[in-house]
């Protein structure tokens, strides 16, 4: 489809007319430092073409996006057993709420919400003398470049105002569903969280989930079958409690963080990352979902 690049060009220039951009992050402090007017859009299609328009080669912190790629790693480490200690039901709560933790019995929801994560986290840690740096180095071998990296000051930051992630985590040990300890995982799970890439980056790590399983490069990271309930996750369970309005408006897997990116993906066909840091009273980027919406309105491209 070679009139994607108008499609964004012409999403862009209506977007970033819009005043109300959304409410940066603050709860964690670093991320209440970023410029609210960026605004950027990647998309690659199945044949690797590229488009994009604004600020789609800036770093940001991609937060929950995150969570798809050690729900990666840890899926493709140890299989189905994985499935045993986090379920795959949409939570319809926030994604940092714990009611629910506690009435099941320590099985978070589903591994796109912090405890879940936190799960997918402590069995990357058991797996590895060093999560920390062999999740980094897939991530960096998945999109073919080594540039990627933590951003310290955004982890340092999460760390000392993370207190419901600490809960989130103590609760996850009382169940005895936590083989490490709390602050070990923890140190993962927020350096994960603070990953920094561009929409160019995060456009180009999600090609294996519209191809496959298979990088840009044809390396098989997943098989379909992994790639099929990743995809699956990412619907009902990619967008906290408002995972329901996105397949709604938009109709593509994808997934957002509070660092104002969302990663979206029509299997054989395209992945698209926007970026803009002001978010909706959801959690999730306002101009972000809007444009998403407009790009599978205008190219009549989506799941459904
Ligand atoms: N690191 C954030 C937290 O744990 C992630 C939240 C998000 O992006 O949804 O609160």
């Amino acid at each position: 489809m070679s009139n994607f690049q108008n499609i964004l060009d012409e999403i862009s220039g209506n977007l970033n007319t819009l005043k109300d951009r959304g409410t940066v992050a603050s709860y964690i402090p670093e991320l209440g430092k970023i410029d609210a007017s960026k605004f950027g859009i990647h998309l690659i299609d199945i044949h690797k073409n590229h488009y994009t328009t604004g600020d789609s080669d800036e770093l940001f912190s991609i937060q929950s996006i995150s969570k798809v790629l050690t729900l990666s790693q840890a899926f493709s480490l140890i299989g189905d057993r994985l499935w045993e200690r986090v379920d795959v039901e949409p939570s319809g709560d926030p994604f940092n709420h714990l009611s629910l933790l506690e009435m099941e019995n320590g099985i978070p929801r589903n591994p796109l919400i912090n405890a879940g994560a936190i799960v997918v986290c402590d069995v990357l840690v058991s797996q590895f003398k060093n999560a920390k740096e062999e999740f980094l180095s897939y991530v960096q071998e998945i999109a073919n470049d080594p540039t990627i990296s933590y951003d310290e000051k955004v982890a340092a930051s999460e760390q000392q105002t993370g207190f419901r992630n600490y809960a989130a985590a103590n609760l996850l040990k009382s169940y005895g569903n936590l083989e490490n300890n709390v602050e070990e995982v923890l140190d993962f799970y927020f350096h994960q969280c603070s990953l920094q890439l561009s929409c160019k980056q995060l456009a180009s790590l999600f090609y294996m989930f519209i191809n496959r399983g298979q990088c840009q490069r044809n390396n098989t990271f997943l098989n379909i079958g992994q790639v099929k309930r990743i995809n699956a996750l990412m619907l009902s369970c990619g967008f906290y409690d408002e995972a329901g309005e996105f397949a709604f408006k938009v109709g593509l897997p994808g997934k957002s963080g509070v660092g104002g990116g969302i990663v979206a993906v029509l299997p054989n066909q395209f992945c698209v990352a926007t970026w803009s840091p002001g978010l909706n009273v959801k959690g999730n980027s306002k101009l972000g979902m809007l444009a998403l919406e407009q790009l599978t309105t205008r190219t009549d491209l989506s799941i459904f």
